[in-house]
């Protein structure tokens, strides 16, 4: 048994690829594969309405909410939110907390100022500023943030509250937390997410957004980039990435069985009790991240010594326990464990630690 630990793309729940397996060469009779069907035909449509009627039902998205399935990864949305949502207005409101929301704030630099208007850069990113620290621009079109920094490992237990009397969408880069937890969409203008760490495959890439805020994109956004066109062709102006749309759907249909977004989070949270307990109760390990702010889907650490690191991936991997090397950027180690990984899982990897720190220490 292998329990991959992968930040993404990433482990997908076991029931879902053997029933991709078993209908792989012919679909429900269709005598086709899922890959070999034309996105407009009535087998795959019917695959693209489930999919998005599960999304909708798990995570209760409202009717005035357009659900949008998008290649290009969340890096493509960078740019897409900016173009989109600017409306006219000149600054962007931007909460830095680790690597993925830098880029995003990169990007959205070459399309206006952005305001970067709390920052956890001072202590590494190793925490969530409070939002009573946020210094908001009142000119600014959208406030931005990152639910969970993937890399660093830290997350947003909590939303951020937008004033009442203010008319400013909440963007949110969810791509490695979307899913794994209750959420409101009707506290933000627009969530997006890249698949492949919480959903499915790489390829697909899924924005939900406020209809309000569709048909005012900059002049000259590519075709391609603007979300009302996606909107208006229900996501099928150009192809969309099928075959990771049907498996996403199979995804979606698994955490109904478990119970949907209240159950699997559950589950969620014993996962990152159980590691994230024994990290604060060995002198061999360590996890940098702030108590309050750690992330229920990426869990950093490292070793007491760093030069035993390849010995404890190398013994890991015998044990079955893959792709835990941290990011190259921050080293150390770093175990995902989105919604697809049992508890059996983490329970092995706390298993093995416990054995290696025995060891080593
Ligand atoms: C992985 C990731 C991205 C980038 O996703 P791509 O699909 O590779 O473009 C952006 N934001 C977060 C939070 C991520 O985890």
């Amino acid at each position: 048994m292998i329990y991959n630990f992968s930040a993404g793309p990433a482990i997908l729940p076991k029931e879902v690829l053997e029933q991709a397996r078993d209908e792989m060469l012919d679909w429900h009779g269709s005598g086709m594969s899922v890959m070999e069907m034309s996105h407009r035909g009535k087998e795959f449509m019917a695959i693209a309405e489930q999919t998005e009627h599960d999304l909708r039902e798990l995570a209760q998205i409202p009717s005035n909410y357009k659900v949008l399935f998008l290649q290009g990864g969340a890096s493509s949305q960078f740019a897409m939110v900016p173009m989109n949502l600017l409306q006219g207005k000149k600054k962007s409101d931007y909460i830095n907390t680790g690597q993925w929301s830098s880029k995003a704030i990169e990007e959205a630099s070459k399309y206006c100022t952005v305001n970067v208007a709390a920052s956890s850069s001072d202590r590494n990113f190793t925490y969530i500023p409070s939002q009573d620290q946020w210094q908001l621009d009142p000119e600014a079109a959208y406030i931005h943030y990152t639910s969970n920094e993937t890399i660093g490992g830290v997350e947003f237990h909590w939303t951020p509250q937008i004033d009442p009397n203010r008319n400013i969408p909440l963007v949110v880069d969810m791509s490695s937390d979307i899913l794994s937890r209750p959420v409101n969409v009707s506290q933000f203008g627009l969530i997006y997410a890249g698949a492949q760490k919480n959903l499915g495959p790489a390829g697909l890439t899924i924005v939900i957004v406020l209809e309000d805020l569709l048909g005012k994109s900059l002049a000259n956004t590519p075709t391609l980039f603007d979300y009302h066109i996606h909107a208006k062709n229900d996501s099928m102006y150009n192809t969309p990435p099928t075959y990771a749309m049907y498996i996403t759907g199979l995804v979606l249909q698994w955490l109904k069985q478990k119970g949907g977004l209240e159950g699997i989070e559950a589950i969620n949270i014993a996962k990152a009790n159980l590691l994230y307990d024994f990290l604060d109760n060995t002198e061999y390990y360590h996890c940098p991240v702030a108590k309050s702010d750690r992330s229920r889907m990426n869990v950093p650490f490292t070793l007491h010594d760093s030069a035993s690191d390849d010995a404890f991936l190398k013994q890991a991997k015998l044990n079955g326990l893959i792709q835990l090397k941290g990011h190259r950027s921050v080293g150390g180690m770093r175990a995902s464990i989105y919604n697809a990984m049992p508890l059996e899982g983490v329970e092995k990897l706390v298993a093995f630690m416990k054995e290696f720190a025995d060891h080593h220490a």
